[in-house]
């Protein structure tokens, strides 16, 4: 997997004319990496993840996942947002087969792999609930599994835990890096959190404000096993 990010800008025009809120972003995502991109609120994180799940289009630049032109959604990124998405008249289980459903999947097939990944983030004895049964980072864990039932090739994630408590929240970040470790799979996530992000991710990018939106690249000084995991071969099978 190579997520490339090339000369990106976004332009939206509103009552007060142009608004610039992104300005030559590069980035990239190699497979099985961990990338996270900080930035101030406004700073433009959730209009650059819009533009790579393809919810938007640039103004101008690209973006290529594999050498293929992001046009707009696809199967190959599975997108996660800040408030959960589900489907609240759904059952947690139906949740998660939806979108497989939408992509014409046959019913045993959908409900193998929705059972397959509400394992896979800890939810099995809840798959018959509805999601207003779930606490918040339980319905995260239910948004996450449904990201991950097509089989992206990578898991792109917008302030995920920005809602949650803090408690909540570390849990939750101890979860997504488990499943980063234990399924191989690239992730990209946006958070306004530096200390998330360093405690997350093996490279950060950081979007400045206006004026001139420039994005800069660190690369941290990371732990062990953060380091080995980009040269391991992914142990899921999905992802293999
Ligand atoms: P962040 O997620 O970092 O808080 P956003 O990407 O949501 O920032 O927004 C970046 C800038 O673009 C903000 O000034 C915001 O008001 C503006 N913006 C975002 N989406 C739109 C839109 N659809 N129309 C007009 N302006 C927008
Ligand atoms: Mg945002």
């Amino acid at each position: 997997m190579h997520l490339e990010v090339s000369q990106l800008y976004k332009q939206f025009s509103t009552q007060q004319g142009a608004l610039v809120a992104l300005k030559d972003v590069n980035l990239h995502v190699e497979t099985g990496e961990f990338v996270c991109v900080v930035g101030a609120s406004g700073s433009g994180k959730s209009t650059l993840l819009r533009l790579v799940a393809g919810l938007d289009l640039p103004t101008a630049g690209t973006i290529t996942v594999d050498g293929q032109k992001v046009n707009g959604p696809g199967a190959d990124r599975g997108m996660v947002f800040q408030r959960y998405t589900l489907y609240p008249w759904m059952t947690v289980q139906k949740n998660v087969e939806f979108g497989l459903k939408l992509q014409g999947v046959e019913p045993r097939k959908q409900r193998e792999t929705a059972s397959y990944y509400l394992e896979v983030v800890g939810l099995t004895q809840f798959a018959q609930a509805l999601p207003k049964e779930l606490s918040g980072g339980m319905k995260q864990r239910v948004a996450i599994a449904r990201a991950l039932a097509s089989h992206p090739k990578i898991l792109l994630l917008d302030e995920p835990f920005g809602a949650l408590d803090v408690q909540t929240k570390e849990r939750m970040q101890q979860f997504l890096l488990g499943l980063w470790k234990r399924t191989g799979i690239s992730i990209l996530m946006i958070t306004h959190d530096v200390e998330e992000a360093i405690f997350l991710a093996q490279r950060i990018y950081v979007l400045t404000a206006h004026p001139g939106t420039v994005q800069r690249e660190l690369q941290l000084d990371l732990p062990g096993d953060r380091n080995y995991h980009v040269r391991r071969e992914p142990q899921f099978q999905a992802y293999r």
